[in-house]
């Protein structure tokens, strides 16, 4: 595998997330009011072996990550994607935003790739449905974030053919996961457009993610008299 220039993925896919800070959506929610995806209790960071070079030559925002036990440390250690490493950043009050790994600027998506092998674009890593506010919210994402993440991730998948492999046997894994649940699964399209996924029926079709459904405390907000309150 040759080097990788991290800088210019890290300035193709900058655009925040939404118009507004999601992390004051969710923080209220988590223990001492850290955002989630800040927060390595609920989800440890990785880099690829490149990216790291890259990050620890740049910044002093991150360490390789370890847990309370050596036993925890080793265990997730190897749970570890191959040629990526576990690492922790200084805390969400010490965010130093140019240096955000690829995956804090991902989080909560992935891409999502079509059982023929398209990258056709973004989907959400379903396990934090009851914690991230903006799985809840996914029409605030705007096209901006979209095409830098687009943009990203077509280069890495040119860089590093076999991460598109990895994420293509995670997609599958949804589809699966949807069809067992028969929902349609969401999809943020490459176009910009909302989308969702029929698994049942191999089927692509426009969406209004208004109509999607909330989770955890958001679903619990939204049915109250002032969902804003
Ligand atoms: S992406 Fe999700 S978990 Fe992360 S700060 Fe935004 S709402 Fe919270
Ligand atoms: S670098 Fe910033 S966005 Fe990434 S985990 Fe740390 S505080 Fe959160």
């Amino acid at each position: 595998m040759t080097s990788f220039d991290f800088a210019s993925l890290y300035t193709l896919f900058d655009a925040p997330i939404a118009a507004l800070d999601c992390g004051q959506k969710c923080a209220p929610y988590n223990e001492y009011g850290v955002p989630f995806c800040c927060d390595t209790r609920h989800a440890v960071p990785t880099a690829y072996h490149a990216e790291w070079e890259y990050l620890r030559s740049s910044t002093d925002l991150w360490h390789v990550w370890q847990a309370d036990t050596h036993e925890e440390t080793d265990r997730l250690r190897a749970e570890a994607p191959e040629g990526q490493v576990l690492i922790e950043c200084q805390g969400h009050l010490k965010c130093q935003r140019p240096f955000r790994s690829l995956v804090c600027r991902a989080f909560p998506f992935f891409p999502y790739i079509t059982s023929s092998g398209q990258f056709i674009g973004l989907s959400y890593y379903w396990e934090y449905e009851d914690r991230c506010w903006v799985i809840s919210h996914l029409d605030v994402v705007t096209p901006a974030y979209i095409a830098g993440f687009v943009a990203a991730f077509d280069l890495l998948f040119a860089w590093m053919p076999s991460e598109r492999e990895i994420f293509g046997y995670h997609s599958d894994v949804m589809r699966r996961y949807y069809r067992h649940r028969r929902r349609p699964l969401p999809l943020l399209h490459r176009s910009g457009a909302f989308c969702e996924a029929l698994p049942r029926r191999a089927e692509i079709r426009p969406a209004d993610p208004l109509q999607w459904p909330k989770f955890g405390p958001y679903a619990i907000a939204d049915s109250l008299p002032f969902p804003g309150e």
